[in-house]
């Protein structure tokens, strides 16, 4: 039997996507004001990238970990699990 790899058990993970519905809310006034842009290192998924000079995230592929909302320096974050069971279905753990 074949050992998965994390990156391979990830790719088995399922994502029900609410289309409009970001779980996650950026305020980018806040964003201009943070030195650190700490959410564009520490998101497992890479998901955060930085447009025009805006904080993007592209929260349909969200792992649900938290961890942007701990690392946040300026608390710029709005963050909440996705409603009506939207949101990622783990298979492995
Ligand atoms: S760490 Fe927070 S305040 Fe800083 S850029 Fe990222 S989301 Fe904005
Ligand atoms: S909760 Fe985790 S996976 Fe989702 S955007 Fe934040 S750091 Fe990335």
């Amino acid at each position: 039997m074949k050992i998965l790899t994390d990156t391979e058990k990830l790719a088995l993970d399922k994502y029900e996507v609410n289309e409009g519905q970001p779980h996650i809310l950026i305020n980018q006034e806040l964003c201009q004001a943070c030195s650190t842009k700490n959410c564009l290192f520490a998101c497992p998924a890479s998901l955060y990238s930085e447009q025009d000079g805006e904080i993007i995230v592209e929260w349909a592929g969200c792992l649900e970990c938290g961890t942007c909302l701990a690392v946040c320096s300026n608390n710029a974050l709005t963050w909440q699990y996705p409603e009506g069971g939207f949101g990622i279905i783990y298979r492995y753990g």
